[in-house]
């Protein structure tokens, strides 16, 4: 008698679960954290093929940290620390990733700016609130913009406070391209990057890279709010057996912006 009680109320409780609506509004898919990646945890976990299932526009990088990539119009492009650029392959795997499928809601025309700074402070001024995720896609000509993509790794791997003190930079005039990025809350700290991340990729596909610093002549944002948020674990050993107790707020901004990026 209790055992048919017990099934009544899984059969009822699965039967409400179903009536449930699906997810309202769109949603960033993120690869693992930000802390492990700042930890050294370059294996990657996803493959791009399994990756594509969760978004056609993005960011992120590739196993043993092999370069910046950057995803649009569902072609995922990775930079390597030579200063290519390549299509990554479906089998290639990422440590570290967010996507989403691309649909803006907004469209504006920028004013010039004379650095990152700017630009971002710009954007803020459209969005209703910094408390949610953004996709942004921004095509412009820079009359300056700094890149950096880093070198693939090999274990056992260094912290990535290290690996930026190897990375490539990329200083270059009067390019015309394409940023592709997102605007984080700053609840996620240890998740993802709180604020704006951008990875960038010339007009002419030959250029890219991890944004530093940028002036901007000219150029059209496009904005999608992202009102889901979705992080697919590593099931890696260093993953599974890392200790993130510990959030070193200066390291991810030491691996992520220009003022502690040597020269
Ligand atoms: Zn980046």
């Amino acid at each position: 008698m209790e055992l048919q009680t017990c099934r009544t109320f899984l059969t009822s409780a699965v039967f409400s679960l179903t009536l449930l609506p699906a997810l309202a509004g769109d949603t960033l898919v993120q690869v693992s954290t930000i802390d492990a990646l700042v930890q050294g945890i370059y294996d990657g976990g996803v493959t791009i093929d399994e990756l594509k299932k969760s978004g056609d526009f993005g960011i992120g990088t590739l196993d043993d940290l092999d370069g910046e990539m950057l995803a649009m119009d569902g072609i995922f492009y990775q930079i390597t620390s030579d200063g290519k650029v390549h299509i990554v392959p479906d089998k290639a795997e990422t440590p570290f990733s967010a996507v989403s499928f691309f649909k803006p809601d907004l469209e504006i025309v920028l004013s010039p700016t004379s650095s990152l700074a700017a630009l971002q402070s710009q954007l803020d001024q459209k969005l209703p609130s910094t408390n949610l995720f953004y996709a942004f896609r921004i095509t412009g000509v820079f009359s300056s913009i700094s890149l950096r993509s880093v070198p693939k790794q090999a274990p056992p791997y260094p912290a990535l406070t290290e690996v930026v003190k190897h990375q490539a930079r990329f200083d270059l005039k009067n390019c015309s391209g394409t940023l592709i990025g997102f605007r984080c809350p700053t609840f996620v700290k240890g998740v993802n990057v709180p604020g704006y991340h951008f990875h960038f990729i010339s007009d002419d596909r030959k250029s890219g890279g991890h944004l530093l610093e940028c002036t901007l002549e000219s150029g059209t944002a496009q904005i999608d709010t992202l009102e889901n948020f979705k992080i697919l674990l590593p099931r890696d050993p260093a993953f599974l057996k890392a200790d993130f107790t510990h959030h070193d707020e200066q390291s991810v901004e030491a691996v992520e912006k220009l003022t502690n990026t040597p020269k």
